[in-house]
Formats: structure tokens, C-alpha cells, sequence
């Protein structure tokens, strides 16, 4: 009572009643805030319990509207090096979506964003200014609230929510929940991102780049599971390089290295996206077809051995010189019944390609 008993003795005093009236708005305000703030830590702890980029993305274009009634929301993401998008290949749901783009660099963010200041802007539309933000969507929103997604002092990308409202964003709306969220945003991206590199290292051979024995392994499980059920044939191509010995011997075996490299890229020219090629030793390669027969997979391989035996290689003192393949080649439908285990088809494929070796190497041959 003494609070409101010296205001009330002041010069502006207030009437009980319309103190009483403020009293009851700021409560309302706590409990609207108490809410939000709700709200938003719910969405929080379901971001950050999701474990992929693509839950990820998908859980912040499709917001719940029960709880947030944000008209548009887009995301802008900088990938200068084409990896989120790597990532991402095979969702065509979140890489399509009119909503979800990226740029090369950040320099149109730049421009929006003040350096190194995390504050979302708020506001009305601009047509121009906020216009590579809200790019494809089908309507343009009347205020914006525009969230600077940013790690280690590097603009990442924007989180950028519109309303059809006017008035919904305007100068005094809260900043300190949606800032926090674009906080929490940014970690869920990276960390994503960062789970995705970690996979992918343990799937590939670090030299050649090429997926490694574990993923190999991992895979001819599956296809062959795949290839059992649907009666495709699936073809297994063991590919070594010839008088390898001999490279490292004569150039050096930095120069060896970047033969295999070459040879990988050479080798993936010739097949498909969805073809797995690994390395499986040293200088031993091994490719797994799916729906492919003995006579494709031949022709196939021949053209990957044709391409490597034409290739002229460079050593690191600069000589130049040729190189070949010995290939075998097993598949599911050229062996007993089709019926097969995944160490037999492997072990068809090598004994193939022992019997390329005997015959003279450069050469394919099929079981
Ligand atoms: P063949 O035609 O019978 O296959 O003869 P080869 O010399 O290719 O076969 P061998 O298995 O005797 O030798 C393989 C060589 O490949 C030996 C090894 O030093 C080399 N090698 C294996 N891994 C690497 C690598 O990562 N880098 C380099 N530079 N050489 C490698
Ligand atoms: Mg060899
Ligand atoms: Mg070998």
C-alpha cells in the first residue's frame, strides 16, 4: 500500500481504479509473455533433439500453426561450397520448397544484416531490400521480423518470418525470444552440418575420396537384400591397377597417390550417381551396379578400363606415362540360381580379376 500511498500523494497521481487497470494489463502482459516464452522453449528442445539438417529445416518451414501464427516463414542458407545442399541430395521435399534457397555468399545478407550485430530487424515490408529473402513465395508478406542466423561471427543464413498483418512486426515487438531463437537455430544448423561431415568421413577414403571398405561392406548388404527381392541383377566390379609397384618405384610414391586419385575420378565418370564405387585396398577398387546385368556391366567396365589405358599421367618431376586396369566382374544373375551371399559375390568378382591378371592384364573379364 505504501507504494501506491506516495504515488498517490505525488504530483501526477493515478486514481486507485486506473492504477488497478494498469496493474491488471502489466499482469496480463506477464502471463502473455510467460506463454510465448513457453512456446518458444518448446520449440527450442524439439530443434535441438532433432538429428538431421533435413528434420531440421523441415521443422522450421513447417512451424506449428497452433503455436505460431507466422504467416511465411523462408530460410536463406549461404553455402559457398555446395554442402548443404550435398547434404541434403535425396529430400527433394526441403530442396525444392519455394521457401528454402541459398546463396554462393553472404553478401546479400551483408548488405541487410549490420556487421556483427545479432538484432532481427522488425518491421514493414520492403519490396526491394527484402526481396532475395521472400523470393518464391507465392504471397509477400506486410511485416517482416528478419533473423540473422550467425556462428563464430559469420553470417550462416536467415531465418525470415513474415505476416500478412501490417501491424503484427512492428517497432516495439519483443526481440529477445525470436533472438534467442536465432540462436539456437544457428547451433541446430551447424551442428547438423557437423554430424553429416563426421558420417560422410567415416564412409570415404580420405585420399581418393572415393567411399571406403566400411561403406562398401555396408551397402552390397543392402543392395544384394534389394536385388534378391526385386529379381534385378546386381553386378560386382573389381577393378586393380596394373604394375603399381612399378609407379611408386619409378615417380615416387606421391606421384602414385595422385594416380589413384585420377583413376578414382576416371572411374566414377563412367557410372551412375547412384552406382557405389569404393576403394577397397591400396590400389583395388571395387564398383557395385545395381539393376545390371553381366552384359552392361561388361561394357561398362570396359569403357572405365579404356578411359584409364588412354589417360596420360604426369609424375611430380614431370614425366609422362600410361597406366592400366585388370578388371572381373561378378553378378548375382550370372552366378548359381542368383541365389548369393555377399563374400562369394566378392569372391567371384577377385577371382575374375586374378584371371584378367593371368591373362595379360588391361583387360575385362566376367564370371
Ligand atoms: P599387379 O599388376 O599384379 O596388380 O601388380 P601391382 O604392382 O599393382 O601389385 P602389388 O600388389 O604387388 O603392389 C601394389 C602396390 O600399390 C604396392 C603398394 O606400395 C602400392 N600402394 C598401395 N596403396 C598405395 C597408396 O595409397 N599410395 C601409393 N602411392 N601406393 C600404394
Ligand atoms: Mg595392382
Ligand atoms: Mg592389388
Amino acid at each position: 500500500m505504501g507504494v501506491w500511498a506516495t504515488r498517490h500523494n505525488g504530483p501526477r497521481s493515478s486514481s486507485p481504479e486506473q492504477l488497478r487497470v494498469r496493474l491488471d494489463g502489466l499482469l496480463t502482459e506477464a502471463r502473455q509473455n510467460e506463454h510465448k516464452m513457453r512456446r518458444f522453449q518448446a520449440l527450442e528442445l524439439m530443434l535441438f533433439g532433432l538429428n538431421s539438417l533435413h528434420e531440421l529445416l523441415r521443422a522450421l518451414l513447417y512451424p506449428d500453426r497452433s503455436q505460431f501464427n507466422w504467416d511465411i516463414v523462408t530460410i536463406v542458407l549461404v553455402d559457398a561450397e555446395y554442402e548443404l545442399r550435398r547434404v541434403l541430395e535425396g529430400n527433394d521435399d526441403i530442396l525444392l520448397h519455394p521457401n528454402l534457397s541459398f546463396v554462393d555468399n553472404d553478401e546479400g545478407l551483408q548488405l541487410l544484416f549490420p556487421p556483427l550485430a545479432l538484432t532481427p530487424i522488425i518491421g514493414g515490408y520492403k519490396a526491394t531490400a527484402y526481396r532475395m529473402l521472400f523470393n518464391n513465395t507465392q504471397e509477400k508478406p506486410a511485416s517482416v521480423m528478419l533473423l540473422p542466423l550467425m556462428r563464430q561471427g559469420k553470417l550462416i543464413g536467415s531465418l525470415n518470418i513474415g505476416s500478412l498483418d501490417s501491424q503484427r512486426f512492428a517497432r516495439g515487438y519483443r526481440t529477445d525470444f525470436m533472438k534467442h531463437l536465432a540462436a539456437v537455430v544457428s547451433i541446430c544448423i551447424e551442428n547438423a552440418v557437423n554430424m553429416e561431415r563426421i558420417k560422410l568421413l567415416g564412409l570415404t577414403d580420405t585420399l581418393t575420396g572415393a567411399n571406403n571398405r566400411r561403406y562398401f561392406d555396408q551397402r552390397l548388404e543392402e543392395e544384394l537384400e534389394i536385388s534378391r527381392r526385386s529379381h534385378q541383377p546386381l553386378a560386382c566390379i573389381m577393378l586393380d591397377a596394373d604394375h603399381f609397384k612399378r609407379i611408386n618405384d619409378q615417380y615416387g610414391h606421391q606421384t602414385g597417390d595422385t594416380v589413384l586419385k585420377q583413376i578414382t575420378q576416371l572411374a566414377r565418370a563412367e557410372l551412375r550417381g547412384s552406382d557405389v564405387l569404393a576403394r577397397y585396398g591400396g590400389e583395388e577398387f571395387v564398383a557395385l551396379l545395381t539393376h545390371t546385368d553381366t552384359v552392361v556391366a561388361k561394357e561398362i567396365a570396359e569403357r572405365i578400363r579404356r578411359s584409364v589405358a588412354q589417360q596420360t599421367f604426369t609424375s611430380t618431376d614431370g614425366q609422362v606415362f600410361r597406366l592400366t586396369l585388370s578388371v572381373g566382374i561378378a553378378t548375382t544373375n550370372s552366378l548359381s540360381g542368383g541365389v548369393i551371399n555377399s563374400a562369394d559375390l566378392v569372391a567371384y568378382a577377385d577371382r575374375a580379376l586374378y584371371d584378367a591378371k593371368e591373362h595379360g592384364r588391361n583387360r575385362v573379364v566376367a564370371i
